[in-house]
């Protein structure tokens, strides 16, 4: 009997493991399952809304969407509409592809004031997760601060100064558009702990922030070293040496050249976020990076802001049904074993770090270890379970072609030139199934 997996995760963790199955055991029977009507994860809620190109790897995702070994389940909760338990009594084998979608905290006094947000929250509000649409910011200020130094801040940045015209090619939804670009901000603060060797940026964003239409970029000359100094591999040495010379650059930038400014602030590690009910400027300590590390000098100084968009990393939670390490933030996995019949692939087995494609290694791990731990033999329900256990808790699910529906309302409403507009409540993405149900 062919092998029956279950896939909870439509991110692409969960589709480059489908990918990898497909190609190891081509008789086996996949269902990718999705709490969320749309698939595809971080690719539609986390990349930038002016990164159309990283998107097309969606391209690929659709055509493993398509294949007839795969199946689709939107709007499926595990945990919620069937637990983990049960699906693993259904599947052969159960991949974790769920991803780290939450914020991580800075810990440090003042950040539960108004005005301070997670990056996940502010990146997911303006990629329209329907989880995250109605909490707009508070944008009305002329100064931001981001915490952090890694591509999610800058991408945080640079999306708060572009222009409407820069931005009109791309699927920012009206409802966030409108605040944005109406906000009277007028320099963006980025603050990293380290230096800027140690800056987990990479190049090709980095240099993105000197090609803005309204927005320069700035940087103290004094911050940046003569030479990137240490052990490293070659490959993060170039970036970091690539990185050097671009923050030159900027640094013999005018800051009146634009009306907007994005300031990059190194040495300084946020100590308490100040104000009254709502944020008014964050206290940092200076410090000095020593063996890599930040160590505080005992100088502290206090930039003004309005908002505090702390972009200090992901963070995922625990899923029910399985062992979760709290300190890793992880499920317990060993190299992507979870259990019997259970493996963990992607952000929520290695945590939050590495580019879309570092997730493949790890599907192809799932894929070996799937087939060197069950043979390609399975005997367990698989679809036709799931099916009739949804069916019995009147349960309506979203499937390949619903999707597409979505997909293509979505394609249909989008403004002259933009590549899509969104949909996000759920009564929208039904209102479009019923009304396709009815016409067909
Ligand atoms: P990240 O690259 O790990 O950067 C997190 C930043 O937060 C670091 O600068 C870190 O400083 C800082 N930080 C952590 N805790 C802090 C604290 N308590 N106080 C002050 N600063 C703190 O994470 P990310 O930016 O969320 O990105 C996640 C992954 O997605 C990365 O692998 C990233 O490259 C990838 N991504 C890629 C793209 C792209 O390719 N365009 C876009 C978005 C995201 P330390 O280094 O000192 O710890």
């Amino acid at each position: 009997m062919a092998l029956s997996v279950a896939i909870v995760g439509s991110g692409p963790a969960g589709f480059y493991t489908a990918d990898s199955l497909l190609k190891a055991d081509p008789e086996c029977r996949i269902d990718i399952i999705d709490r969320l009507p749309t698939p595809y994860g971080l690719i539609r809620f986390g990349v930038a809304p002016d990164h159309e190109k990283t998107k097309n790897v969606m391209r690929g995702f659709a055509r493993t969407a398509s294949d007839d070994r795969v199946h689709f389940y939107g709007d499926v909760d595990i945990g919620e509409a069937l637990s983990l338990d049960e699906l693993r009594e259904m599947y052969d084998a159960v991949v974790l592809a769920v991803g780290a979608a939450h914020d991580r905290r800075l810990g440090i006094p003042g950040e539960d004031k108004a005005g301070v947000v997670g990056s996940a929250s502010f990146v997911n509000w303006y990629n329209a997760h329907p989880d995250f649409v109605d909490r707009t910011p508070d944008l009305d200020t002329s100064s931001v601060v981001i915490i952090g130094a890694g591509n999610v801040a800058i991408d945080v940045a640079r999306v708060l100064v572009k222009t409407p015209a820069e931005m009109a090619a791309t699927d920012l939804p009206d409802y966030a558009a409108r605040p944005i670009h109406g906000a009277p901000i007028s320099d963006v603060y980025m603050v990293a702990r380290r230096g800027p060797v140690e800056a987990k940026f990479t190049n090709v964003e980095l240099r993105e922030m000197g090609h803005l239409e309204q927005c320069v970029p700035q940087v103290a000359a004094a911050d940046l070293p003569a030479e990137v100094t240490g052990e490293m591999s070659p490959r993060d040495r170039r970036v970091r040496e690539k990185n050097l010379e671009t923050l030159r650059a900027f640094s013999e930038r005018e800051a009146d050249e634009m009306p907007k400014r994005v300031h990059f602030v190194f040495f300084a590690s946020p100590v308490e976020i100040l104000g009254g009910e709502h944020v008014e400027a964050v206290r940092f300590e200076r410090t000095r990076v020593e063996n890599g590390r930040a160590v505080g000098t005992g100088e502290h100084y206090e930039i003004a802001c309005g908002l505090v968009v702390a972009a200090v990393g992901y963070l995922s939670l625990p899923v029910d049904g399985a062992p979760f390490d709290h300190k890793q933030g992880v499920v317990v996995n060993e190299e992507g074993r979870v259990g019997p019949g259970l493996y963990a692939v992607g952000w929520i087995k290695r945590g939050p770090t590495g580019v879309i494609g570092t997730n493949k290694p790890d599907g192809r791990d799932a894929a070996q270890q799937i087939i060197d731990d069950l043979g390609a033999g399975g005997g367990k329900p698989g679809r036709e379970g799931l099916e009739a256990l949804l069916r019995a808790r009147g349960r309506r699910w979203v499937d390949l072609e619903d999707w597409q529906r979505i997909e293509a309302a979505e394609i249909a409403a989008a403004a002259e030139g933009a590549p899509r507009r969104k949909l996000y409540r759920h009564e929208d993405f039904l209102a479009v199934l019923d009304e396709q149900r009815a016409a067909g």
